[in-house]
């Protein structure tokens, strides 16, 4: 075995069905009473949920403006409310954004962050922070934004839409697909991403098939812990660096940008990846006859999902300007990044042509 340097990040999960009630006893444990509790518009529901389960608490208020890539307008919005509440904690329930919005405060006031993900991004177990300013998305990492406790209740990811299911799945996948091929990978992470990847690519087919089933929603938010991990703790390459690129360029959305991206990106990337990897990588996927490209087109077929950027509003002419950013700056991948072979990856993704 090489040697190697493993990072464990240091925060407290709480996982299963019904853990939402463990809430109360959580504030209790790290001597919190005044929480202010953060949710899109389209989650007050379940915010409001959370706040009626701590009546022993001085509930500081809701916050429900939190929205996609974290601007910084909304987060002084949200720190105005929180100091004129005196709030003592931050407590998200949501997914990505939410979480996104509850980082921002709480690198920015020192305030401890509770996170309850309802959807499968993995933000929650990371100490990532993407932040837009003048419209400008800028990504920094502080072990300080890594949130302290995660809440994971399977019952409060019932509702998330199948389509989202599905492409915020495969957004899991994509975390634990570049953790094995990582500069810094390590026997663990790479253990936690292969889990990972087992766990979603045999849940997600059955939440297509049955999104009630409560048995693969629990495997589904399992896997999506252990790929979160996965990117909390070892660097990503090409297919996160071109999803970002295309996200904030573009403003596509976040999710099925991944999902679209993922198989090309990995068939780019296949060549460079050590022998080990790429078994250890078809293993991962069922019915992919040892050949994970070939796995994730199977998966992406049973989920139903969009397979072409230009459905969310790319243009064809956006490709080249795609390129051109994707390959600026120079970053970790297991292959050579070059211009043409990217340009090629990004108009296949663009197309919706099939992986190869
Ligand atoms: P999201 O948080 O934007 O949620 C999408 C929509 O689904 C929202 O309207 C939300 O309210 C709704 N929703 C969420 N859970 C639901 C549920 N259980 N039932 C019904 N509706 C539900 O989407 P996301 O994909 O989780 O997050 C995307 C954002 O997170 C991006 O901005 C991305 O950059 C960021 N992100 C950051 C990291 C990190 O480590 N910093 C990691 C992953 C994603």
């Amino acid at each position: 075995m090489e040697p190697f340097v493993y990072n464990q990040n240091p925060s407290r999960v709480i996982f299963g069905s019904g853990t939402l009630k463990k809430l109360p006893e959580e504030l209790t444990r790290q001597n919190l009473t005044k929480p202010l509790i953060l949710s899109t518009p389209e989650q007050v529901s379940q915010a409001e949920n959370v706040k009626a389960l701590l009546t022993d608490f001085q509930v500081a208020g809701i916050f429900s403006r939190a929205t996609m890539h974290t601007p910084t307008e909304i987060t002084d919005e949200a720190l105005e409310f929180m100091k004129s509440a005196s709030a003592d904690c931050l407590i998200s329930i949501g997914g990505g954004s939410t979480i996104g919005l509850g980082k921002a405060m709480s690198i920015r006031t020192g305030l401890p962050h509770i996170c309850i993900p309802t959807t499968y991004a993995g933000s929650e177990m990371t100490p990532i922070l993407g932040e837009t300013a003048a419209g400008v998305k800028k990504t920094r990492s502080d072990p300080k934004i890594l949130p302290g406790t995660v809440i994971y209740d399977v019952d409060l990811t019932m509702s998330l839409p199948v389509g989202m299911s599905s492409t915020s799945g495969v957004n899991a996948i994509a975390h634990s697909v570049e953790a094995l091929y990582a500069t810094n990978a390590n026997p663990v992470t790479s253990l936690l991403a292969l889990e990972g990847i087992r766990a979603l690519a045999v849940a997600l087919p059955q939440i297509v098939e049955n999104s009630s089933s409560a048995e693969a929603r629990q495997l589904a938010l399992y896997g999506a812990w252990l790929c979160g991990a996965c990117l909390g703790t070892v660097g990503m390459s090409l297919h996160h660096k071109l999803c970002h690129t295309l996200g904030g360029t573009f403003n596509l959305p976040h999710a099925q940008t991944h999902t679209i991206v993922l198989p090309h990106a990995l068939a780019y990337n296949f060549p460079g990846l050590s022998p080990d990897v790429q078994k250890r990588l078809g293993e991962a996927f069922p019915e992919s006859n040892g050949d994970p490209i070939v796995g994730l087109n199977v998966l992406l077929e049973k989920l139903k999902v969009e397979r072409g950027l230009k459905a969310y509003g790319m243009k064809e002419e956006d490709i080249d300007k795609a390129a051109d950013l994707a390959v600026a700056n120079p970053y970790a991948n297991p292959r050579k990044v070059e211009r043409d072979g990217v340009r090629e990856v990004i108009r296949r993704a663009w197309a919706g042509e099939p992986a190869k």
